[in-house]
C-alpha cells in the first residue's frame, strides 16, 4: 500500500462495532497473526487491554482494515478486554470510565497464581487465552489512554533494551520507568521475558492521551506505525506515508516510579485535582486516606495517573522522580 491508494481514513478514537474483527486466524477471538515467511522478530500490538481505552482499538483496526502485513518476522494484532468494551458501548458516556474491566483489571492479572487460581473472572479467562500469544512475542506495544492526562507518554520496565526501543520509536518524549512489581498485580509488560533483565523481549506501554480525545486515536496509530518501523516489521517509507502527523523530535524526559499509592479506605480522596505531570515540593499534600495524609515524599515529586475510581487496595496515584 502506498499513499496513492487514497489518503488513510482519520484514526479518530470513537467506539464502534468491532464484531467483524472477532474471528481472527489464530483460533482465539480478536487475535490476528500474519507471518512474512522471512526471518525476523515476532512483533505485536495490543489494544483494549482496558475496555474503555478506545484508541488502541482504533490503531489495531486501522492496521487490519489496511491489510498491513509484516516485511519480516510476524505481526500479531489483538484486542484484549472486548467484554468490558462491549459493556462500555452499551452504557452511558458518563459511565464509560467504569468499564475499564468487568471483574478484575486485565492488566493486573498476569501472575501465575491469578492465571492458575482465578477460575471465575472473565479477565483471568482472557489472560489464559492470550498467554501463549503474549509469551511468543519479542516486541509488544500495549496501547492505553488515561482519564485526565492529554500528554502522551511511554511506560516501561527500566531495562536498557526497553530504553533503546522507546528511543528508536521516537515519540512520545515522556518516558515513565518502572522498577517492576510496583503495581498491585503483575502487568502484561512485566510478564515472563518482558520483565526479565536477562531476556531479550521488550514490551512498551503507551498512554495516548485522554480516553475520549479523538486525537488519542491518531497518537495511537502514529506510535503503532513508528513502533512497527523501529522493529523492522514495516518499511519506513510506508510508515512515513501513513502516519497521521510528521514525526516531531522532542528531547526525552524520563521519570522513575518511586511509589504507587493504594489507600486503605474506600473514601480516600485527592487533596486537589491532579491530571498528571504536576511537580510538587516535599511535604505537599496529595491525598487523604482516613486519618492519614499522603504527602510528597521528596522534592520535585511528579504525580502520574491519578485514578477516577478510588477504592481501598487499588492503585490510586503514582509518584515519580525526574531522572533527566
Ligand atoms: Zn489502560
Amino acid at each position: 500500500m502506498r499513499k496513492g491508494d487514497g489518503d488513510p481514513p482519520p484514526a479518530k478514537a470513537v467506539a464502534r462495532d468491532i464484531a467483524p474483527y472477532r474471528r481472527g486466524n489464530t483460533g482465539i477471538d480478536f487475535v490476528h497473526r500474519f507471518d512474512s515467511g522471512r526471518p525476523g522478530p515476532s512483533v505485536a500490538i495490543a489494544g483494549l487491554t482496558h475496555g474503555n481505552e478506545i484508541c488502541g482499538m482504533t490503531a489495531v483496526t486501522w492496521l487490519l482494515d489496511r491489510g498491513v502485513r509484516p516485511r519480516a518476522g510476524t505481526l500479531t494484532l489483538w484486542l484484549g478486554n472486548v467484554a468490558a468494551y462491549e459493556r462500555m458501548r452499551a452504557d452511558l458516556p458518563e459511565r464509560h470510565t467504569r468499564h475499564r474491566f468487568v471483574d478484575r483489571d486485565l492488566n493486573r492479572a498476569w501472575a501465575d497464581e491469578v492465571i492458575a487460581g482465578d477460575l471465575v473472572s472473565l479477565e483471568a479467562h482472557r489472560v489464559r487465552e492470550l498467554l501463549p500469544v503474549v509469551e511468543a512475542q519479542d516486541r509488544l506495544l500495549d496501547i492505553h489512554s488515561t482519564t485526565y492526562c492529554g500528554t502522551p507518554f511511554f511506560v516501561y520496565r527500566d531495562l536498557p533494551r526497553a530504553r533503546v526501543l522507546a528511543e528508536q520509536v521516537g515519540g512520545p518524549s515522556a518516558h515513565v520507568l518502572l522498577g517492576g512489581g510496583q503495581y498491585s498485580g503483575l502487568t502484561m509488560a512485566e510478564r515472563g521475558r518482558f520483565g526479565d533483565a536477562g531476556a531479550e523481549a521488550t514490551c512498551l506501554v503507551v498512554e495516548c492521551g485522554r480516553h475520549l480525545d479523538a486525537a488519542a486515536g491518531d497518537t495511537a496509530l502514529q506510535v503503532a506505525l513508528d513502533f512497527l518501523a523501529a522493529c523492522g516489521t514495516l518499511d519506513r517509507d510506508f510508515v512515513a506515508a501513513h502516519r497521521p502527523a510528521p514525526a516531531a523530535a522532542a528531547p526525552t524526559r524520563r521519570f522513575r516510579v518511586e511509589q504507587v499509592f493504594r489507600p486503605v479506605h474506600d473514601d480516600a480522596r485527592f487533596a486537589r485535582d491532579f491530571v498528571s505531570f504536576e511537580t510538587l515540593p516535599a511535604g505537599a499534600p496529595i491525598a487523604f486516606d482516613g486519618d492519614r495524609t499522603l504527602t510528597a515524599p521528596f522534592d520535585e515529586c511528579v504525580i502520574l495517573m491519578p485514578t477516577p475510581v478510588i477504592a481501598k487496595g487499588r492503585d490510586m496515584v503514582t509518584l515519580a522522580r525526574i531522572v533527566d
